[in-house]
């Protein structure tokens, strides 16, 4: 849960400082991984990452499940920022709140306050081809 909700907050940052998608993402307890799509990088920018995402987390910012009809939420494509696959026949998705900072549809569990995540810290970076960049980061 905690390195779930991490990942909302990194997913939302990174497509706030650069309006890059996310491609891909896996969790795991130790150490994830994010994959998103921008051409140029500047490896700078992952210093900035961390201290905006720990900014999030340190405003202790209450996480939120809401539920939307699905035709409604279609209409705001910046639900849909994580390419999860929406499941086909929900007519009613589930939409996750941080605070005033994010906002995504999603089926995960989460923890309710973003100071429950504990400080992140990017421990890795790779290019993987042309356009694709890779996060590797951990939870304190
Ligand atoms: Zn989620």
């Amino acid at each position: 849960m905690r390195m779930h909700t991490s990942a909302h907050i990194l997913a939302a940052v990174i497509n706030k400082e650069l309006g890059a998608l996310i491609t891909g993402n896996q969790l795991e307890e130790k150490q994830s991984r994010m994959d998103f799509n921008v051409k140029d990088f500047d490896r700078s920018l992952l210093k900035t990452f961390e201290e905006k995402a720990n900014g999030v987390i340190a405003q202790g910012m209450d996480v939120k499940v809401s539920f939307l009809e699905r035709e409604q939420a279609l209409q705001n494509s910046a639900l849909f920022r994580l390419k999860d696959v929406l499941p086909k026949d929900l007519p009613v998705l589930r939409i996750v709140s941080i605070g005033e900072f994010d906002v995504q549809a999603d089926g995960g569990t989460h923890v309710k306050n973003t100071a429950e995540t504990g400080k992140m810290k990017i421990v890795d970076f790779k290019n993987k081809g042309a356009e694709n960049r890779r996060i590797y980061w951990e939870l304190e």
